[in-house]
């Protein structure tokens, strides 16, 4: 018996692991530190057109993958605009977040599967990184305002899939929390409700049958979450989440 087969195997990879990282954040930070190239002259480009007059250079954390940062970059102050610009957050794709595009990218990853609690604990479990929950959520929302913004503005055309498709239509109800169920009237001996309705749309076609199957209804083309506000925007934000991390950088 060697002494390592007294290790407690997984506390020690875990301290390496987190050791290792602390060591690369630093070398990160002092190399992004180091370049003072983002102070450009006395006033920087604002969005809204006018001048941003330089305000020394400010410090900020980012969660990154590799633990938090602490990065000094050359600051703007834009009078019209009452706020700050930082042209190296934009460079490096931090601008208006605290989040690194890594973290943004896993954050968009758990934020189209899971909630956003359990994906706060599994960035925590599986990749060492503390963003607090309410964090993951504004993140995941503006990921999806985003690419539902993207979605409204770029319209990729597609042929048409069958010169004939058919759409069904039913409703059903779904459990929901009380406080969207307040004031409604349901079917509870107390007249209260327990779910409310949502439709459910289906889009299929009946070309390309196979031979080998009994007829039926084709492929499904697609389905959606009608009727709540509620329902539709947290469908649109999940699929939206998974294009964006399917999409790549
Ligand atoms: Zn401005």
């Amino acid at each position: 018996m060697g002494a390592v087969d007294d290790w407690d195997f997984e506390a020690i990879e875990m301290a390496a692991r987190r050791q290792a990282l602390r060591v690369a954040a630093r070398a990160v930070e002092r190399r992004l530190n180091a370049d003072t190239s983002d102070h450009a002259g006395p006033t920087a480009p604002c969005p809204c057109g006018v001048p941003a007059r330089y305000a020394g250079r400010r410090a900020k954390a980012f969660e990154s993958v590799l633990g938090s940062l602490r990065l000094e970059r050359a600051s703007y102050h834009c009078a019209a605009c009452a706020a700050g610009v930082c042209p190296r957050d934009a460079a490096l794709g931090l601008d208006g977040t605290s989040l690194s595009p890594a973290v943004t990218r896993m954050v968009g990853t758990v934020g189209a599967m899971v909630s956003f609690a359990e994906g706060h604990d599994l960035l925590h479990d599986l990749a060492g990184v503390d963003v607090p929950i309410t964090h993951v959520e504004r993140a995941a929302e503006a990921l999806g305002r985003e690419i539902a913004a993207d979605e409204q503005r770029v319209i990729a055309p597609e042929p048409p899939s069958a010169p004939t498709m058919y759409l069904g239509v039913d409703g059903t109800g779904i459990p929901m929390r009380a406080a969207e169920l307040a004031g409604r009237a349901g079917k509870q001996p107390d007249g209260s409700a327990k779910t409310r309705e949502v439709k459910l749309v289906t889009v299929r076609t009946a070309e390309g049958r196979d031979p080998r199957r009994p007829p039926g209804p084709g492929p499904r083309l697609g389905h959606r979450l009608g009727r709540h506000r509620e329902c539709r925007q947290s469908q649109r934000r999940r699929r939206a989440l998974g294009v964006r991390a399917a999409r790549g950088p």
